[in-house]
């Protein structure tokens, strides 16, 4: 905290008492704190596929390109890491753009089955890779105050991580809900879950549960820090209900009429 005194004199010298000004600045070094960690994470991303490019190219050009066997090798790490490299450079940009001052989605009347059904095509070759296969419960239909092709980034993310956090040869149930105020979708798996101490902090930008099996599995560790800002721009809500090692359900609430501009 900042304190400021000044003492008030009248008339004659005589004392009035005294004004004190107290700024808190806790908030505005927190909030330095938060961009300072911002920083370190994106140069320690960005290193990591990095390093290994150079790295693995250093390795061919010093003669390991003769065995054919090591040149594919270390030709597909580098084309991974430069992938992830990419990903990881377009999420950042998406992120800045939804942190802009000015950002608004083009909100219409949207329904959440087309949102699914094309959330669904987009996400199958992935889902077919694990063996896995989806449980859709959308014939009811609901018309939220949407911008369609946001809603279908959500949607495509949390049926993304669904696959990426669950064992073969399970399900992810997907449904569509209603209450006076919202359209509700749920997207259910049946994979590891989220232990009730991370789940608020999986939606911070590059907080992951298990570091590790994010990378492998090519997560930016942005994806959900993405889903909540787009969820906001609607003046919309998620929840997250999850049990570990028996699967996670993650609800989006998106308002029925437009609220705002
Ligand atoms: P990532 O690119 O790491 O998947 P996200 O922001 O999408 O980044 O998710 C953050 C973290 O939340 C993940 O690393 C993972 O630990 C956890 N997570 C997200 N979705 C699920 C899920 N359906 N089941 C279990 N853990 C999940």
């Amino acid at each position: 905290k900042q304190i400021y005194g000044a003492p008030v004199v009248g008339e004659h010298g005589r004392w009035l008492g005294v004004v004190i000004v107290m700024h808190d600045i806790s908030e505005l070094i927190r909030l330095e704190q938060i961009r300072k960690d911002f920083v370190a994470n994106v140069s320690h991303e960005l290193r990591t596929p990095i390093t290994s490019i150079k790295g693995f190219s250093e390795t061919l050009l010093d003669g390991a390109f003769k065995d054919e066997k090591m040149l594919i090798s270390f030709l597909d790490i580098i084309h991974q890491e430069s992938n992830r490299l990419q990903m990881l450079i377009e999420d950042l940009l998406e992120l800045s753009r939804l942190e802009q001052h000015g950002f608004s989605v083009k909100i219409m009347p949207t329904s959440l089955q087309e949102v699914l059904i094309r959330a669904v095509e987009l996400t199958s070759p992935r889902l077919d890779e694990k063996n896995m296969q989806f449980n859709v419960d959308i014939a009811r239909d609901v018309t939220v105050a949407g911008d369609f092709n946001r809603l279908i980034q959500i949607f495509t993310n949390l049926i993304t991580n669904a696959i990426t956090y669950s064992p073969e040869n399970t399900t992810i149930t997907l449904r569509i809900k209603k209450n006076d105020e919202y359209g509700i979708v749920e997207v259910e798996d049946e994979g590891m879950g989220i232990d009730k101490s991370e789940i608020a902090r999986v939606f911070e930008r590059f907080y992951r549960v298990d570091k590790a099996r994010s990378r492998n599995s090519g997560g930016t560790g942005l994806g959900l820090a993405i889903v909540k800002h787009i969820i906001e721009a609607h003046y919309g809500k998620i929840q997250v209900n999850s049990t570990v090692g028996k699967g996670t359900c993650m609800i989006v609430y998106i308002p029925l009429r437009k609220k705002r501009n």
